[in-house]
């Protein structure tokens, strides 16, 4: 039996698919403070216009620019696995099959985007980049592309990860990135905070203001801001995951895809393997395609779609998205990349259109599904990544319940070697499920209240 379906450089795709061409009702545009849509003008200071056009684009593929795929091949095509050992474990019809993201030099997807990213600020002209990053997954991606491309890199990490995670922190320094607690005194939204609150373990809202500001104040003009999720443009570079993975089941011999599922922090990682099976599905395919998230941040499952911030300082236009509240703190679950309190516009408007089945799932059911992955497939999986696995047991059981043979596709996003405490806290017993409550959420939801509404209209057919 096949265990990996690998493709040649050769193979490699040679164009990102872009869905905001495809969605039957379209997506609607970001708005400035004045309520109006922001031109891209608006933008440039923040980022740089070639990345600024493709976030804008209406344009169905995008050709890959061969700078980009010379950087790519270090770890791409990546493997495609039969997860042929937990399938057995499982006793399921089902056949499992994921795409292993962890592979790549940063040991997750980011870096499809990072490396596509600076290499797009390079050509404009651009050298130094400026972002920020909680756990450390996107700080390290982007430090390792800009050290490919020559570019300076400078990370704002949240002052508690920096504090007890010195590992990522020392990737990215390996990488030649200059990487700083959140909140710093570089910056005047960091001095703000640091003057009220000596002893803040900062937020990612106070990093992403931090990054912003050293973009934009910039004197020389030569250094812009990069974002690791949610926007348009950052999905459009995770699309070559799906479709590898497209070639990949075609060359294990499948005709059909049944179920597509991806974890979803931002939904980068979810839409880039499901957003060309979202194509098929839009064209009459019949497939099931679930993002998932922790129930202790439900941003698909119980937000609303409203316009909001991206960021808890209100530097950002306002995006139409599932959001729990620009001000959403949410509980220190491990799955730091999920904890985010929106939700990529692409993904949302695709779930208003019904094209998409999110799930939530509890925190301890994820821990066991990646323990039960550990010891079968033998991988370790990140925290965010285990809540695409517990969606895939629950499909392969129901599966094993009607008898059917279904093909399972998933997103392996990434390995958790670096992060061995959250399983030591399931080990030890100390991990608990702990649902958003209603309160909270009503709580939270009350500074979207004034903001503008997105239509929510749909076709009807999904
Ligand atoms: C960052 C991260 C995620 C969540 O981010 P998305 O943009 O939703 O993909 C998921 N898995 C891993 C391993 C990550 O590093």
């Amino acid at each position: 039996m096949t265990v990996k379906i690998l493709l040649e450089e050769k193979d490699i795709p040679r164009q990102w698919y872009n869905l905001g061409a495809d969605l039957p009702t379209p997506l609607q545009p970001p708005l400035g403070p004045d309520g109006n849509p922001v031109s891209p003008e608006m933008l440039a200071p923040v980022f740089p216009m070639n990345l600024i056009e493709q976030e804008v684009s209406a344009e169905r593929w995008i050709d890959i620019p061969e700078g980009i795929l010379d950087i790519l091949y270090r770890w791409r095509p990546s493997p495609l696995y039969r997860a042929k050992y937990f399938e057995e474990a499982l006793d399921t019809p089902a056949r499992i099959y994921y795409k292993n993201e962890g592979v790549s030099p940063a040991g997750s997807h980011k870096p499809n985007t990072a490396v596509s990213q600076a290499w797009y600020n390079k050509e404009f002209g651009i050298k130094r980049l400026c972002t920020e990053t909680g756990a450390g997954q996107w700080g390290s991606a982007l430090a390792f592309a800009c050290s490919l491309l020559g570019l300076e890199c400078k990370v704002f990490m949240v002052r508690i990860s920096f504090d007890q995670k010195p590992f990522r922190r020392l990737m990215m320094e390996t990488w030649g990135a200059n990487c700083v607690a959140s909140p710093s005194p570089e910056t005047k939204a960091g001095q703000k905070i640091l003057a009220e609150k000596p002893d803040t373990p900062g937020s990612l809202g106070i990093a992403i203001s931090e990054a912003i500001e050293a973009a934009v104040t910039d004197p020389g003009g030569k250094t812009r801001y990069s974002l690791g999720s949610v926007l348009n443009h950052v999905l459009l570079h995770q699309t070559i995951i799906g479709l590898e993975a497209k070639k990949q089941l075609e060359k294990a011999g499948e005709k059909q895809v049944d179920v597509v599922i991806g974890c979803a922090g931002g939904g980068s990682n979810f839409a880039g393997i499901a957003f060309p099976f979202v194509a098929d599905k839009i064209n009459g395919a019949d497939i099931s395609i679930i993002p998932t998230e922790p129930t202790t941040c439900p941003t698909m499952t119980r937000a609303p779609f409203s316009y909001d911030h991206g960021d808890t300082a209100r530097m950002t236009p306002l995006l139409p998205m599932h959001s729990l509240g620009h001000g959403f703190v949410p509980p220190p679950i491990h799955a730091g990349g999920l904890r985010y309190h929106g939700m990529a516009p692409l993904v949302s408007q695709a779930i208003v259109e019904g094209l998409l089945e999110p799930m939530a799932l509890h925190q301890l059911e994820c821990y066991e599904a990646a323990s039960l992955w550990a010891r079968t497939e033998g991988f370790i999986s990140a925290p965010e990544t285990s809540h695409a696995i517990a969606a895939v047991i629950r499909q392969a059981k129901q599966a094993k319940e009607e008898g059917k043979e279904k093909v399972i596709l998933f997103n392996w996003s990434g390995h958790g070697l670096m992060d061995l405490t959250g399983y030591q806290a399931y080990q030890e017993g100390k991990l608990i499920d702990y649902p958003l409550p209603e309160e909270e959420l009503q709580n939270s939801l009350k500074v979207i209240e004034n903001l503008p509404k997105p239509s929510t209209a749909k076709t009807g057919k999904w």
